[in-house]
């Protein structure tokens, strides 16, 4: 499809760090972006989790999921620099990656990553003790991603309308056309962007040639509020963020605005719900008895019914733990194109997708390798039997 005014305009389901992330590239651009999302402001979906962590994955052999993420966080820091206030929003803190299992190995050449094994200073800055095994990640850091969703939408060029459940689309003549339960037209626009997590397998399902396999995977995590803690438990607290088997993070502010802390998250399958439940609580206690044994067994009270408060949410997950992105099929769906499937990673990756679709359909030059793009590509989804 050629590029004019006229056709320099899309629609976005779906207002998460996916959708927001198209929104503002596409507008950054010059585009008119409508972005459309069901409920009735920011954070409704896996993008309200009060606090995660963008960290690279590191592999020996730099595969390409290591390779992906590198980019994605990179791209993540650079947006979170731009638009959101460090501190209270994000914080390029650094990450150290309590290596349990022992498989976390760096490929022999990890000089431009940033990632290097952790210095003596920096475990027991953690509070672990002197051999244990850990890696440390200059380049990453905790960020509050509804924080980031509200900047990408307040882009110019950028309208969200809330309250729109989109229930059908439809290609009629050179638009998509996208209605709701009723029937009734909610926007029409040559080019649609389909960004609603898990629900996108609803929207999508109706085309014949296309069949991506969206998984829900709910998740909980548990937090508290600073102000809780008593002295020797504050003292036990790592400076910066802990990975490894979850992730432990403190000193970000909660949901209700004081600082908090966070320990998650839980994974549970075939779960198209997401209530926060208690055994989700004990399982997030185990877990930071094991990430971080010390403050584990020191705040143990803080797991009490009485004292811990839960978010869940729905992750949306494919068979690689890679997105699908981009144009969907350009020959026969012209103008139809998908950001979804950013897993437990969509803090680190929607940004960098958001890029690459904007640049795919601005015939830029794309924000990573081609080769590395091709494994993103919505268009893997196309099903053979039906392939040109
Ligand atoms: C417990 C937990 C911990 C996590 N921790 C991390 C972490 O530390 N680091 C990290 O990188 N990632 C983390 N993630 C993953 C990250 O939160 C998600 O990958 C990301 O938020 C997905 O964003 P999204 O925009 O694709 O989906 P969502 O945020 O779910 O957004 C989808 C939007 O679409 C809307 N919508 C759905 N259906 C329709 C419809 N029919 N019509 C209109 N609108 C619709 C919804 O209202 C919603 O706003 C975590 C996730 C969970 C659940």
């Amino acid at each position: 499809m050629s590029l004019t005014p006229d056709t320099r305009q899309a629609v976005v389901i779906g207002a998460g760090l996916s959708g927001s992330a198209v929104a503002h590239s596409l507008a950054l651009r010059g585009w008119s972006v409508t972005v459309l999302d069901q409920a009735e402001g920011v954070g409704a979906g896996a993008s309200g989790l009060p606090a995660g962590l963008a960290a690279p994955h590191v592999s020996p052999d730099d595969n390409v999921l290591s390779r992906i993420t590198r980019a994605g966080v990179k791209a993540t820091l650079e947006r979170a620099q731009a638009l959101l206030h460090s501190g209270t929003d994000w914080a390029l803190t650094g990450v150290l990656e309590h290596n349990l299992a022992g498989k976390r190995r760096l490929p022999s050449d990890a000089s431009d990553h940033h990632s290097t094994p952790a210095s003596a200073a920096a475990v027991a800055a953690a509070g672990l003790p002197p051999d244990t095994p850990a890696l440390w990640h200059a380049q990453a850091g905790w960020i509050r991603p509804r924080q980031l969703v509200a900047a990408q939408l307040q882009t110019p060029g950028v309208q969200v309308r809330w309250g729109q459940q989109v229930k059908g689309i439809e290609r009629v003549g050179a638009e998509w056309v996208v209605t709701d339960a009723q029937g009734q037209i909610l926007a029409q626009s040559p080019w649609l962007v389909v960004a609603s997590a898990f629900d996108s397998l609803a929207l999508l399902r109706p085309l014949p040639s296309f069949a991506v396999p969206l998984n829900p995977l709910r998740g909980q995590i548990s937090f508290g509020h600073m102000h809780d803690l008593n002295e020797s438990q504050r003292q036990l607290l790592p400076p910066f963020p802990v990975n490894g088997h979850g992730s432990f993070i403190s000193g970000v502010p909660t949901p209700e605005g004081t600082p908090g802390w966070f320990i998650g998250s839980t994974f549970e399958r075939n779960c198209e719900q997401a209530p926060v439940r208690a055994e989700d609580h004990e399982a997030n206690q185990v877990r930071l008895a094991t990430l971080l044994p010390a403050l584990g067994h020191a705040m143990a009270h803080q797991f009490k019914p009485d004292q811990v408060q839960g978010w869940a949410g729905l992750r949306c997950t494919l068979p690689n733990r890679l997105p699908a992105v981009g144009p969907i099929d350009p020959q026969r769906l012209p103008g139809l194109c998908l950001s979804t499937g950013m897993g437990a990673r969509g803090i680190s990756l929607a940004v960098l997708c958001g890029e690459l679709l904007a640049a795919q359909l601005n015939k830029e030059a794309l924000p990573l390798e081609t080769a590395l793009a091709k494994h993103l590509a919505a268009e893997r989804y196309v099903q053979p039997n039906t392939q040109r």
